[in-house]
């Protein structure tokens, strides 16, 4: 796990910029939302300002996700940027949202971040609830119809079967 003190990085430099391959099991992304097969390299970039950190996170990876419709394994593209802030848990009395906030992220424990669950953070973000191959995937019904035909056409058994029955 990359945990990442940020007041003490923060004594010593102005920005923070870093590269890391984040191996599939440090993600630990739950099985029901899908499969990450390969590494996943991270660009973080973090800036501190008066509230907490302006952070960027880019991301190079994909995640294996079944389709919703047909069932079926494809890959989709992490590839992208993110950018976020992180802050210290607010106080009861500031606890209304905005929809800015949905760009925020907090703090475990005062100014200690772990880059794997940001990132985990950020993936579920992109899996969209019902994952589809492709956007006109026509599901599992004609999927097994399709087969079954392209069974009939190019099995020669079945020519034989069918000249016998009506012969
Ligand atoms: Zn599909």
């Amino acid at each position: 796990m990359v945990t990442l003190n940020l007041k003490e990085i923060f004594e010593k430099y102005d920005v923070f910029e870093n590269r890391y391959l984040i191996p599939p099991e440090d993600i630990s992304l739950p099985a029901e939302v899908g499969e990450i097969r390969s590494p996943v390299e991270v660009l973080l970039r973090i800036e501190k300002d008066k509230e907490g950190y302006n952070v960027s996170l880019k991301m190079v990876g994909s995640v294996e996700l079944e389709c919703s419709r047909c069932l079926g394994l494809f890959e989709k593209d992490l590839s992208q940027e993110r950018k976020k802030h992180i802050e210290y848990y607010p106080r009861e009395e500031h606890l209304s949202l905005s929809p800015e906030d949905l760009d925020v992220s907090f703090m475990e424990e005062p100014d200690v971040i772990v880059l794997e669950d940001l990132v985990r953070e950020e993936i579920l973000l992109s899996v969209p609830m019902k994952p589809l191959c492709r956007p006109d995937c026509s599901g599992v019904y004609h999927a097994v119809i399709f087969e079954e035909e392209k069974e009939h056409h190019t099995d020669p058994r079945f020519a034989i079967l069918k000249d016998l029955l009506t012969g």
